[in-house]
Order: structure tokens, then C-alpha cells, then sequence
């Protein structure tokens, strides 16, 4: 009889895991104490691939000779406590995709910009014409890739709870782009848990291979250069005096590889702001260790499109440009957003507040906002706390009202800024869906505008 694998959790690491396993032989069965998706529910009856919902039963579950848990499934989770009882091997599901992987990974990890950096770098192989995949925490999971096809080169996006479970996980370049106090219910509220989490992505390495980190970031920079790791270093700084392969000059990107070198201002790039300088840096020296050219380079962060919701651009209605950076759900994020416009903004804020400290972005929201516009249920702690440094606070809880509003607002070469600072769940289903209904909503004042200018 073939060897019985257990998959924990169908979501999409849990079904590309079957998927995989069913290719390789094995008799699978994934167990979910929630609702399966009705497309992950699709897969497995197509496939063959025997499942519950709503619950582990626990006899079908410690049968098996090796578990594969979800990277949302904590070690603590009954169910995997039991099995480890058993003395059942658990692994990730990345963990079990990498035995069949031959090509080799760039996995890119940090508490933010992991999604930039990853789509980033992946574009800049394509670009290359290499033969590479895409997959991890973004789009598809490793496994349904593997399973599909073989490539040279996976990009991976890697959450520090799928690091968690690896074990012989070994990337040839590894990216880490920054580390800040985030999910630490999981580590046991100890940072120094989490970062160890983090360094997991090292910690196979050797000195064929290549670890490329943010110096300047505090936590992350600090423990990059104490740890030891066989790898070769390449360091990223914005501080143009730093001596580092990646580092900013106040003008350009300059990097140097030994005796080559390669600069690049960001405005060749589609990519704003200070945060995606470090995010390019990291994307560039990926790709330069996997050998893109320097045409192929330039010509994909030229062409580059990053995922919506983040600083994307949505229309421009009179000279007004409208940009969606819904994903802004803390005011970390929004220190970025107003950073990256050097033009005067109609601020839109507002949702679900998380108990932001708006003291942060005081400053720069009394140079550049003329005018905050309030889109939540509850707007009183903005109100009360901008209304005397903004010289005029309007609120709204209808997205098409709120365009309207805002266009009015605005001047020719003004931008019109959507990035909350807050959760959006007071009034959309998501970020995403209060991403998706602002763009629509431009598009349709765009068209009308533009029947009555015709
Ligand atoms: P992640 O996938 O890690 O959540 P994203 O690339 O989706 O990261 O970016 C999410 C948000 O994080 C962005 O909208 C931006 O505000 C912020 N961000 C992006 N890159 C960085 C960075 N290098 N450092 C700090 N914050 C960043």
C-alpha cells in the first residue's frame, strides 16, 4: 500500500499539496476544520483526492505516515499536537514541495514589501526570458507549481509562518527586506521568536549561495549582519555614504558587483516612493545574482506593474490623478504613501481604526493635504485630530459621493489619495473590495467627464 499523506487545512498551500502528493503516488487526504472553497473543493474531486470539512477526525487524521499542516495552523493547534504524540513527521507545505524542485529559489521574506519585491523580481527574470515560476504567499502555492511544471527559477514570496515549518528549505538567494513586531500571538509575544522565524531563510545557505538584506532597518539589519551564514553578503543601504553592493545616493540606485556597476534613477522605474527604492534594490540584486542582463533589468523596471491597491494609479479626470492605496490599513504605511507625492492631496481616510497613533504623520499631513476626506462609519478620532491642521475635513460613507468630493477639491496637478490608515471592515467586505469599488468608481466619473467634455 502507498504511503498515506494527511494535508491539514485546503486552502491554497493545503490543496496544492495534495495535488502534488496525489502526482507523486501517495494517498492523500486533506482534512479542514473550516469550509473549503468552492474552487479548492473543485480540484479535489477532480483530482481523486479524498477530504472532510468542518472538522478533523482524528482517526482518518493520525493514520497518516506524514502530515502536511497549512502554514495558518499553528504548531499549538490541537490536532498537530496529537499527531506529534504519535511521533507523525509534520511539515509546511513549502518544505514538501521543495523535495521535488530542481531549479533554484530566490525567496524574498519581511514584515513589508514582500509582494513588491517578489512580483519584482519575478518580472524581471520573465523579462530576462528565463524560465521561471511564481508562487508562495502571492498568486499560486509552491506545490500546485511544482506539480504543474518544472522551471530553473522560483521566485517565492515566504511568510515568517510558512519559514516556520521548514526545515531543509535552502534558497540560493535569500531576500530580507525588514522586520517589525507583527503576528506576535504566534511567537508567543517574544520578538525574538519571530526573528528567529525570519532567519530560517538563511539558515541552509552555504557560499555558493547569496543573502541580500536592508542594513538600515533596525531590527532586521542589526541580526543580518550578527548572525553567521556561509553566504555571501549583499547589503542594501538608502544612505548614500554606506559602503554596501546596493545603496542610494540621494540621486540613483548605484550598485556594485565586484568590479561591475549598475545605476538607475527611480524615476526609470514605475515603482514611488522611499519604501520601493529599498524593494527595487532588493528585486535588482536578485535578479543581477541570477544573471539578468542589464538591458533586460532596465526594460522590466520599466514595464513593471505591481499588484493593486498599493500606490496604483487609477485614472486622471482633469488633470487629477486618482491613486488606490487601499492596502494602507496602518499608519506605517501611509507614512510611505504621502512620502511618495511631492504634490498637494486630497486625503482619503478612514475605516476601522486600530488604535493609530496619528502623531506620526502629523507633520508632513500639514505640508502637503488641502483637504482630508473621512471615509468610515465612526470619523471622529480624525476629525478631532487633523480638522486643526487640514484647512478643510469633509466626510462621506458612499464611494461614488467621495470621487465626486474629491475631484471638487482638486486643482489641475493635484493627486487624489485614498490610504486610510485603518481597516476597511466598516463599511467593505476588505481592503480589496473598498479598492476595487474606488476604482470603479473614478472610471465611471472618468467616463462621464469625458462624455461631457466630447
Ligand atoms: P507585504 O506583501 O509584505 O504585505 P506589499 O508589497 O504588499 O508587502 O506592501 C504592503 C504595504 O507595505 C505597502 O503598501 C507599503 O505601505 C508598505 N511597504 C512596502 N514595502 C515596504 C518596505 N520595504 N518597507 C516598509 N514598508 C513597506
Amino acid at each position: 500500500m502507498s504511503e498515506r499523506i494527511v494535508i491539514l487545512g485546503g486552502g491554497e498551500s493545503g490543496t496544492g499539496a495534495a495535488i502534488l502528493a496525489k502526482a507523486k503516488g501517495y494517498d492523500v487526504f486533506v482534512s479542514d476544520s473550516g469550509t473549503l472553497s468552492d474552487a479548492y473543493r473543485n480540484d479535489l474531486v477532480t483530482q481523486g483526492i479524498g477530504f472532510e470539512e468542518g472538522g478533523h477526525t482524528e482517526e482518518k487524521v493520525l493514520e497518516a505516515n506524514l502530515i502536511i499542516k497549512s502554514p495558518g495552523i499553528p504548531k499549538k493547534a490541537d490536532i498537530v499536537k496529537k499527531a506529534k504524540a504519535r511521533k507523525i513527521t509534520v511539515i509546511d507545505e513549502i518544505e514538501f514541495a521543495c523535495r521535488y524542485i530542481k531549479g533554484k529559489i530566490i525567496a524574498i521574506t519581511g514584515t513589508n514589501g514582500k509582494t513588491t519585491t517578489t512580483l519584482l523580481t519575478y518580472h524581471l527574470l520573465k523579462t530576462a526570458g528565463f524560465n521561471v515560476a511564481l508562487a508562495g504567499n502571492v498568486g499560486e502555492s509552491l506545490a500546485r507549481k511544482v506539480a504543474a511544471a518544472e522551471y530553473d527559477w522560483y521566485v517565492l514570496e515566504i511568510s515568517s509562518f510558512q519559514l516556520d515549518g521548514t526545515k531543509k528549505f535552502h534558497p540560493h538567494i535569500g531576500v530580507l527586506l525588514n522586520i517589525t513586531p507583527d503576528h506576535l500571538d504566534r511567537y508567543d509575544h517574544k520578538m525574538a521568536n519571530y526573528v528567529n522565524s525570519k532567519f530560517k531563510l538563511i539558515k541552509n545557505m552555504t557560499s555558493k549561495d547569496y543573502f541580500v538584506y536592508f542594513i538600515d532597518d533596525k531590527i532586521s539589519g542589526e541580526e543580518a549582519r550578527q548572525r553567521s551564514t556561509e553566504a555571501y553578503r549583499v547589503e542594501i543601504s538608502l544612505d548614500p555614504e554606506a559602503i554596501t553592493t546596493a545603496r542610494f545616493d540621494g540621486k540613483k540606485m548605484v550598485f556594485q558587483f565586484g568590479k561591475k556597476s549598475f545605476k538607475i534613477a527611480q524615476s526609470e522605474t514605475t515603482l514611488k516612493g522611499r519604501h520601493n527604492l529599498v524593494n527595487t534594490m532588493a528585486a535588482v540584486s536578485a535578479a543581477y545574482l541570477a544573471k539578468v542582463p542589464d538591458a533586460a533589468i532596465r526594460e522590466g523596471l520599466k514595464t513593471f506593474k505591481n499588484a493593486p491597491h498599493r500606490l496604483e494609479s487609477v485614472g486622471t479626470i482633469n488633470g487629477v490623478e486618482f491613486v488606490n492605496d487601499s492596502k494602507a490599513t496602518n499608519v506605517d504605511s501611509v507614512i510611505y504613501a504621502l512620502g511618495s507625492y511631492t504634490q498637494p492631496l486630497i486625503w482619503i481616510a478612514g475605516g476601522q481604526d486600530k488604535g493609530n497613533d496619528y502623531n506620526l504623520i502629523k507633520d508632513e499631513v500639514k505640508q502637503k493635504v488641502k483637504t482630508l476626506i473621512c471615509l468610515g462609519k465612526d470619523n471622529e478620532k480624525l476629525k478631532r485630530f487633523f480638522t486643526p491642521l487640514v484647512p478643510k475635513v469633509l466626510e462621506t460613507q458612499d464611494v461614488k459621493s467621495l470621487v465626486r468630493m474629491a475631484l471638487e477639491e482638486a486643482k489641475p496637478g493635484d493627486v487624489v489619495l485614498l490610504s486610510p490608515a485603518c481597516a476597511s471592515f466598516d463599511l467593505f467586505k476588505n481592503y480589496i473590495d473598498r479598492g476595487n469599488q474606488f476604482r470603479e468608481a473614478v472610471q465611471q466619473l472618468k467616463e462621464e467627464k469625458e462624455k461631457v467634455n466630447a
